[in-house]
Formats: C-alpha cells, structure tokens, sequence
C-alpha cells in the first residue's frame, strides 16, 4: 500500500509546543474540507505515490528527529497510522495535525497530536468530532484560528470540553491575519485572563513571501 504525498520538506515548526525546532514535515495530499482561509488548496490533489519505506529513506537525508505529518488532512489515509508506527519504531518525535474531523484514536497514543478544531468562520465547524476531545493525551495540542469575536467565543466554549490532562498551555489561540489583528486577540485573551496560549504562526514571519514548503 501506498501513501499520496504532496511535499516532504525540512523547516522551522511555526506553531503550537515545538514552535522553533527544526523539523521534517511530511504533507499528505486530500482535505475533506473547504476552509475559507485555507492556504494550502495546493494539497488536495496534487501529489506522489509513495510506499512507507521510501518515505523513511527520504527523511533520512535530513539530519533531525522531529517529523511532522501533516495535510491536508493526513487521517484521510489508510496508510497513515502505518507510518505513524514505523516513525515511531525508528524513534522520530512523531506530531501529526489533523482537522479534529476524523476519530483521533486511530494514531498510536505516542505519536502527539495537534488538533485544529474549525471555528465557525472557516465555514467547516459543523465538521468537528468534539469527541476528539476528550481523545486527548496530556502531550497533545488543540488549535483554534480566530477569524472574529464568534470564533473567540465558540473556541472557549469548546475548550473547556477537554480531556483534563491536557494542560492550559497545550490550547493555542491565533488569528486568521487577515481578518483579525493579532492584537485584537490577545486584547480579548487578558481581559477574560484566559487560560490558553497565544501564538503567531513563526514560519510566516521568518518567510512572508513564501507559500509552500515553509
Ligand atoms: S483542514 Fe487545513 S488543508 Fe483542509 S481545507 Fe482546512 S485549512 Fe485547508
């Protein structure tokens, strides 16, 4: 069995827990939703058969342990928690990020992952397994991208659902930039003393003008 890959690149982690390491990302091509915001619309169907044991000797050109499965959706896959094992027998620190639309339970609980739960104004909330979370482990990270003052409040609606293990600071709060001002939010995160983190997405600071592969 194979796996359709859209891009294996090696970059700086711009979001949530390991923002700053350097690390290998591995895209999976297809997305079972539509965001508004989405700027990866390039992974949805473009992409290269690829059987898992190529994929590890691909990452073995990088010298770094880190690898990051992401999408697209990558949970889409058949094969992906396949990869996820393997990525794990050969001790790679393993993060996958989902669009918390599919059952989180199918990835092996040592693998840590980032869930991305949709806010209304990406249009695809009614999408949402919040059963997800509950799924959580505590080194697990939920995300929510904020577009308005609705967003805002649906994400500490749903926070609070969590599993209890998952800490405070494993909630990352950001903006969808061009609808919300970064400062706007974190305004609205002191008045409320909101008990989550507030994040810039890193990789678009250090390459503003670069769309893919960052
Ligand atoms: S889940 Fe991610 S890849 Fe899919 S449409 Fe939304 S932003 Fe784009």
């Amino acid at each position: 069995m194979t796996i359709k890959v859209n891009e294996i690149f090696y970059s700086i982690q711009g979001e949530a827990l390991f923002t700053g390491c350097p690390s290998v990302f591995v895209r999976l091509t297809g997305c079972n939703l539509r965001c508004s915001y989405c700027d990866t619309i390039y992974a949805y169907n473009e992409g290269r058969d690829m059987e898992i044991p190529d994929i590890l000797h691909r990452l073995s050109d990088y010298n770094c342990r880190i690898v990051e499965i992401t999408g697209g959706e990558p949970l889409l896959q058949d094969e992906t928690p396949a990869l996820v094992d393997r990525l794990l027998e050969s001790n790679y620190t393993v993060l996958i990020e989902t669009n918390g639309s599919m059952n989180i339970n199918m990835i092996n609980e040592k693998c840590i992952k980032i869930v991305d739960i949709k806010c209304p104004s990406s249009n695809e909330s009614d999408k949402n397994d919040l059963q997800n979370l509950k799924r959580l482990s505590s080194h697990d990270q939920i995300k929510f991208v904020i577009g308005n003052r609705d967003d805002y409040e649906y994400a500490k609606t749903v926070m609070v659902l969590r599993n209890n293990s998952v800490p405070d600071y494993n909630v990352f709060f950001s903006t969808v930039t061009e609808n919300l001002s970064p400062a706007k939010l974190a305004e609205w995160m002191l008045k409320d003393n909101l008990k989550a983190r507030f994040q810039l997405q890193l990789h678009k600071i250090i390459w503003p003008d670069i769309e893919r592969g960052v």
